[in-house]
């Protein structure tokens, strides 16, 4: 039977969970392969896999680990004929910020992260929020799905309050139950996949532990569930790709250098990120740490000689926060407050004010004790003195 319950009944099932590359990649296993293992406890055939295009991973980039469920050796077979689903059941997300979209290593563009759920299929997100606040990044279908909220785990000391994504599995049992959780809201859309009790009976021989079972039970029993009906959500619009065949590709594998002072107008990056930086412009100094420091050369200098990000490169990898000598300058914060990636130094200029009050907003100190000093800053650092170009190709384009 169909997850949706429609008579089309499909004789297999498709499960893709969608990670944050290398420190989420233990728990997509995980859950792709608890998929498999708890529908063969129950008489089905299945098989799970990572994505071939996402090898080798960069952190935090978008993956894929998928698991396929069939009745029979036949009907799975067939089901793997294909490189990848192009449609699946249920699609798990295990960071709500990729529900504005994301663009893998295997690049396909960004793409919207319902692209491939079903006509009546389940979007499954971990999270902390409401279902209708995930529905306004997430972009809208044409026709009728379920979003179901998975609770987060409180991450106590780890990464809440911005920036919810699950780090189980990433060290040594450092586990909060989002691989049980996932199979069990599987469980609970999907039974004929596999049922809550061999998911409970799983979580039981793994752990020995009861009170990790009722926890389980507990997170299932608090499932939000949503239904979205067509045209419902965000009416972002993504850009369509086509990748070539083989016979359109140019000879060899050329990449092109991009020329200095500009960017690969293709290649966004910024759905590599969970939390993206703010800047303070009043209390930058200037110093250009975060300039030299970006791995991916996301820093522009302002006519004043500070810095802002360009959010489409950024990959939220915070080390610009760290190397960052004055307090609060560059504070990371949840990107899924944010639908765009424009400029925030245009924010700036336009209204002083109200960018110092929008920093507030995302709990930014200003530090006013540190802004006279940066207006201080000596004249080396001002932009006419420059020895090097005021932009910079991105680092890997
Ligand atoms: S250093 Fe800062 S601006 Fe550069 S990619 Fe990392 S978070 Fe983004
Ligand atoms: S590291 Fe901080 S103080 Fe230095 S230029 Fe960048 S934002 Fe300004």
């Amino acid at each position: 039977m169909h997850p949706n319950g429609s008579a089309s009944a499909p004789a297999s099932w498709s499960v893709e969970v969608v990670y944050r590359g290398i420190f989420q990649k233990r728990l997509a296993n995980r859950i792709s392969r608890g998929v498999v293992l708890g529908a063969r406890r129950e008489g089905k055939v299945g098989t799970a896999f990572a994505r071939y295009g996402d090898s080798p991973e960069r952190n935090g980039i978008p993956s894929k680990n998928f698991a396929v469920v069939a009745t029979d050796e036949v009907e799975l077979e067939s089901s793997l004929a294909r490189y990848e689903p192009e449609r699946v059941e249920i699609s798990i997300v295990v960071d709500d910020t990729m529900s504005k979209g994301v663009e893998s290593w295997a690049w396909y563009g960004v793409q919207p992260i319902n692209k491939l759920v079903v006509p009546g299929g389940f979007l499954l997100v971990t999270s902390d929020k409401e279902p209708e606040e995930l529905l306004k990044a997430i972009k809208t279908k044409p026709y009728d799905y379920t979003l179901v909220v998975v609770p987060s785990p409180v991450h106590a000391g780890v990464f809440a309050p911005e920036g919810s994504a699950s780090f189980a599995g990433l060290w040594v049992d450092n586990d909060d139950n989002t691989d049980w959780n996932c199979l069990a809201a599987v469980a609970r859309v999907a039974p004929q996949v596999v049922s809550l009790d061999t998911v409970l009976t799983l979580v039981r021989e793994r752990t020995k532990d009861e009170a990790r079972v009722n926890a389980v039970k507990a997170n299932y029993d608090q499932l939000k569930i949503r239904p979205v009906n067509a045209g419902e959500g965000s009416s972002t619009s993504f850009e369509e790709y086509q990748k070539p065949g083989w016979t359109q590709m140019r000879e060899g594998i050329i990449v092109e250098a991009q020329q200095v002072g500009t960017r690969n107008p293709l290649y966004k990056k910024w759905s590599t990120r969970t939390r993206r930086p703010l800047v303070n412009f009043d209390t930058c100094i200037k110093c250009t740490q975060c300039w030299l420091q970006c791995p991916d050369e996301c820093f522009e200098v302002t006519p004043e000689g500070t810095y802002e990000v360009v959010y489409e490169a950024c990959i939220g990898c915070s080390i610009c926060e760290e190397v960052c000598p004055v307090p609060d300058c560059i504070v990371m914060v949840n990107e899924l407050a944010f639908d765009d990636n424009d400029s925030l130094y245009a924010v700036y200029k336009a209204d002083p004010e109200a960018y110092r009050a929008f920093l507030q907003k995302h709990g930014v100190p200003l530090h006013p004790e540190l802004v006279e000093k940066a207006k201080k800053t000596a004249a080396v650092h001002d932009v006419q003195e420059r020895k090097w170009p005021v932009t910079v190709a991105g680092g890997e384009e």
